[in-house]
């Protein structure tokens, strides 16, 4: 009767409530009614934990930390191997290397400043 609920005894979801519990109707096992509801207000008030402003500052900073990092492997390789940085003076991949990592840069201070305004508008 309960389509969402498991029995996680047999996987089956055939249920009849009974006393305040859901009978499995193929093995007979018993969950209380009220901790599917418990499970479920837990479920999402840990969902309202990371709220969005905070996600959007996260990935901001992981994709500003990978550009720089990728940017400066750019420089070092460069410096190493050739004698001096090459950026988009250099190879096709090294132009192609940059601008992704200057876009994630770029992206992920974008994505920073959102999640900022976002954090501080809310309160
Ligand atoms: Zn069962």
């Amino acid at each position: 009767m309960k389509k969402d609920l498991k029995c996680p005894m047999c996987d089956s979801s055939d249920f009849k409530e009974e006393n305040g519990y859901y009978v499995c109707q193929i093995c007979g096992n018993k969950i209380p009614v009220q901790s599917k509801a418990d499970k479920q207000s837990k479920q999402s008030s840990e969902k309202q934990k990371k709220p969005l402003p905070d996600r959007l500052i996260r990935n901001g900073l992981i994709f500003l930390v990978l550009g720089i990092v990728l940017l400066l492997g750019i420089a070092i390789i460069g410096s190493a191997v050739y004698g001096r940085a090459y950026f988009f003076d250099g190879y096709f991949i090294t132009r192609v290397l940059t601008t992704v990592a200057i876009i994630w840069i770029v992206g992920g201070f974008i994505t920073i400043i959102v999640g900022l305004l976002m954090k501080f508008s809310q309160k």
